[in-house]
């Protein structure tokens, strides 16, 4: 254990004891030391891991005092050891090898382009669906494990670079083109017929939310609405198929919405996907839809079904992001 950047070594030896680390005031605090200090960085001994909070971690851990009443901890490592923390989250790791070879290089990709603009600079990216949701060492699997050494340095790149491979569930019948969602405008992220995601689970969903219920969560977020919602019309779709604006219509006035933000406004797992439509009976909204996810990019459950028909990951990948290639990360 040390602390840095002085590299002031506070303890060395095996079997460090279960601890809980606090911060109190300008100090880090756990029962086997207290530091004025900010930063406390733990590092195993070769062959030995760190549990936190019931979950064990490769690497170094990086105990960090943010304010007087939090410790931010963050998980130092490889990449190879953060993707293999990162598959049996996104995927089962019993799916077709391919399937699994195929998610590795687009998280490994997803990573590396997302390390290019820290948010901050204690982390390059986040443990939740906000970047990719990490496991650490407890979420490992075999089979996983092997598709990320065999697919080891490996990503997706476009006209030589990095680009974010951004991935969801299941499209619904057609991926997202990028450019509709975010300021990304680029060849492999325009979005392609899958034609593969129809036995996902997630291929289509049905919710039933009041009316009252959607007014409220419109205005408790700053958006206007009527009075009285008498309906609830789709005014635009786009080429994929997705949601570009709701009409509330009221007796006298009316209000409009992006989809984009429908779906934010109401929750993006009661809205799975913005390719739904509505119906408004007896003050309730039934809202049927296709698809879990924003759609960008590769369609994780017509991977499967691509990798059990027999496609290869390279078949895969450059079906989701025409024009990409497979290159070594640097
Ligand atoms: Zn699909």
């Amino acid at each position: 254990m040390r602390e840095f950047p002085s590299n002031r070594l506070i303890r060395k030896g095996k079997g460090l004891k279960k601890q809980k680390a606090m911060v109190r005031a300008d100090k880090i605090a756990a029962p086997s030391f207290t530091l004025s200090a900010s930063r406390v960085q733990i590092v195993p001994l070769k062959g030995t891991s760190i549990y936190i909070n019931n979950r064990i971690y490769r690497g170094k851990i990086n105990l960090i005092r943010k304010s007087k009443e939090g410790v931010l901890i963050t998980n130092e490592l490889g990449i190879e050891d953060y993707v293999k923390g990162i598959l049996c989250k996104e995927i089962a790791p019993w799916w077709p090898m391919d399937a699994l070879k195929a998610q590795s290089i687009i998280a490994r990709t997803y990573a590396l382009y997302q390390q290019q603009f820290p948010k901050d600079k204690d982390f390059d990216v986040t443990d939740d669906i906000y970047s990719q949701v990490y496991g650490g060492r407890s979420s490992e699997r075999w089979r996983t494990n092997r598709a990320v050494d065999l697919t080891k340095g490996r990503i997706l790149i476009f006209q030589g670079k990095v680009f974010p491979a951004f991935y969801h569930a299941t499209c619904g019948g057609a991926t997202e083109d990028a450019s509709q969602l975010w300021k990304i405008d680029l060849a492999p992220l325009k979005g392609i017929p899958c034609g593969f995601c129809k036995a996902s689970p997630h291929f289509s969903w049905e919710k039933e939310i009041s009316v009252a219920f959607i007014r409220q969560k419109l205005l408790e977020k700053g958006y206007s609405c009527p009075e009285d919602i008498q309906d609830i019309e789709i005014m635009t779709r786009n080429s994929s198929g997705r949601v570009m604006r709701v009409l509330f219509k009221g007796k006298d006035s009316y209000a409009e919405i992006s989809g984009k933000d429908f779906r934010q406004v109401l929750g993006p797992n009661i809205i799975r996907s913005a390719t739904f439509t509505i119906t408004i009976i007896n003050n309730t909204a039934f809202i049927k839809g296709l698809g879990w996810g924003h759609g960008v990019g590769l369609c994780q459950w017509g991977m499967y079904a691509m990798a059990k028909e027999g496609y290869t990951y390279t078949q895969i990948l450059s079906h989701y992001f025409p024009g990409s290639q497979i290159g070594k990360a640097e």
